[in-house]
């Protein structure tokens, strides 16, 4: 198969996401008052309405309701004031009711965007000659390195309900192809679902990829979710088609299933892509099926030709009044949200004068934002520059650091009291402990000798002994100068600071 860079000079890929994510934050489930819980023994969280008993009346989950317009208003969705609740007809023992409960033609959010900020190498995905967004309309503008923003539009984010969850037990990497047996867990099933549909406006996997990621950040901020793809509470379907460069009309799609990582998602619409080139290439016809992407085997398989929505028999669901939202409620759910992840980063930029890229990843999940800002808020004034490194390149190393600490460890390299890799050092031995890294840089005597009186010397020293690399350096090799740091520091026996060294040296060289 040719190369994804190759295929997409001649073809377009055009690529849809559907995102499924289990409000796991709530108490209940959607419909009844089962106790929202995957973690109990299997088959004990459930009633006569989750089970689908004749004559069980569901009743909906008002804070459900509260969490998807949330996540609409987040995602710059209109919120539709009057909506229903469909059913979806199937039979599969996933659904003891034989439907699923879901949405019709109109969802409670329509009609929505967010805007992916693409860059790195992820951004060399897209041919650079192309100028258009996803909508053949909007204009793309690169950046000097590459880097753009594509405006992705949401068509819809619809609640529903969760299936049972099914263990099939002795088949390949617990698939039902060759299971000796399946097992039904009921306890999930009836769990309120939102399900997000994204218009055909991604181009590369890269840019699905981002958003999913962004979409898993922002509903984590909201607190809606949980938001796990390895647990499987957020799920995510690619729909890829292609077409030749030039034509507008839509190719066939294929849907791809079990992707459980952002990586999956990225590698597994790369894969379809390839796939779909040589087949239509050779002249061959891509089939609308769903596929199933194998992480071990690095490819997609066939997993079942794809149903068409009059299969499902869907109509009103008569159990279930339409609902009329009130501006209150929405109001009331309007203020419920927090500073979203791209409103933090640009504050972050603003306020501590942080990089973009380092200011998006700490504001990315809340967590982090939450321990960045406690650590800024206890380290000196105008080491946020250092705490905000410290955090992107030290900390996911050492998951259990307090505030405390990175702001002990920010002030302490703010100071050039150590180095960077000392700081590790230091890190490394106070994770998980509620010790202070300025006490064990004490105890271990790593801090670094900053007083240019007892510097001055070893410099001399140096200086008089490296003649070959003191001539280098007049002769325009500047570079030697670190070399003539690592002289300095060796002679110290690491104890001075090398900042000041490289300030003294070039200092006495160009004297
Ligand atoms: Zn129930």
């Amino acid at each position: 198969m040719k190369k994804l860079a190759e295929v997409l000079k001649d073809w377009e890929a055009v690529i849809g996401l559907e995102v499924h994510t289990e409000l796991t934050t709530l108490d209940t489930k959607m419909f009844c008052n089962c106790k929202l819980s995957h973690d109990d023994p299997p088959n004990t969280n459930v009633c006569p309405v989750c089970l689908g008993m004749p004559g069980a009346l569901p009743v909906p989950n008002r804070k459900a309701i509260q969490y998807i317009v949330m996540a609409g208003l987040a995602t710059n969705c209109q919120i539709q004031r009057r909506s229903m609740f469909y059913r979806k007809h199937y039979f599969y023992p996933d659904m003891a009711k034989n439907f699923q409960t879901t949405q019709g033609p109109v969802a409670i959010c329509m009609h929505g965007h967010l805007d992916l900020a693409v860059s790195g190498e992820g951004a060399s995905e897209r041919p650079a000659w192309e100028t258009l967004a996803g909508d053949g309309e909007t204009p793309i503008e690169r950046e000097k390195d590459g880097s753009y923003v594509a405006p992705i539009r949401i068509l819809r984010i619809h609640m529903e309900e969760d299936a049972a969850k099914m263990v099939h037990v002795g088949g390949e990497e617990g698939r039902i192809t060759a299971a000796t047996e399946s097992l039904i867990d009921y306890n999930r099933c009836g769990t309120p679902l939102i399900e997000l549909v994204t218009e055909p406006d991604l181009r590369t996997p890269e840019e699905a990829r981002l958003f999913m990621e962004k979409l898993q950040q922002t509903f984590k901020t909201l607190g809606i979710s949980d938001c796990s793809l390895e647990s499987g509470s957020m799920r995510c379907d690619g729909n890829v088609s292609l077409r030749r460069r030039g034509e507008t009309k839509l190719g066939t799609k294929t849907e791809m299933k079990n992707i459980n990582s952002f990586k999956s998602l990225h590698d597994a619409l790369e894969y379809e892509i390839c796939r779909q080139a040589e087949v239509l290439e050779e002249g061959g016809i891509v089939y609308q099926e769903t596929r199933h992407w194998e992480p071990s085997r690095h490819r997609t398989v066939v997993m079942r030709v794809k149903e068409t929505a009059d299969d499902y028999r869907l109509f009103p669901d008569p159990d279930l009044a339409p609902f009329d939202l009130t501006d209150d409620f929405i109001e009331e759910a309007r203020a419920k949200i927090p500073e979203l992840p791209d409103a933090k980063r640009d504050r972050y930029v603003a306020d501590f004068g942080l990089k973009r890229a380092d200011a998006a990843q700490l504001a990315g999940d809340p967590s982090t934002a939450e321990t960045f800002e406690k650590s800024v808020a206890l380290a000196p004034d105008k080491a946020a520059k250092t705490v905000a490194k410290v955090m992107v390149n030290l900390v996911p190393a050492y998951k259990a650091l307090a505030p405390a600490q990175i702001a002990s460890i920010s002030a302490l390299l703010d100071e050039d009291a150590i180095t960077f890799s000392q700081a590790k050092d230091v890190l490394e031995a106070v994770d998980g402990t509620d010790r202070d890294p300025a006490a064990v840089v004490d105890e271990r005597g790593m801090r670094q000798v900053s007083d240019t009186g007892a510097l001055e010397p070893i410099v001399d020293e140096v200086l008089a002994r490296c003649t070959d690399q003191v001539q280098q350096y007049h002769d325009g090799n500047k570079k030697v100068v670190g070399y003539l740091v690592g002289q300095c520091m060796k002679a110290s026996k690491g104890t001075g600071n090398p900042k000041l060294f490289n300030k003294l040296l070039r200092q006495k060289l160009e004297a």
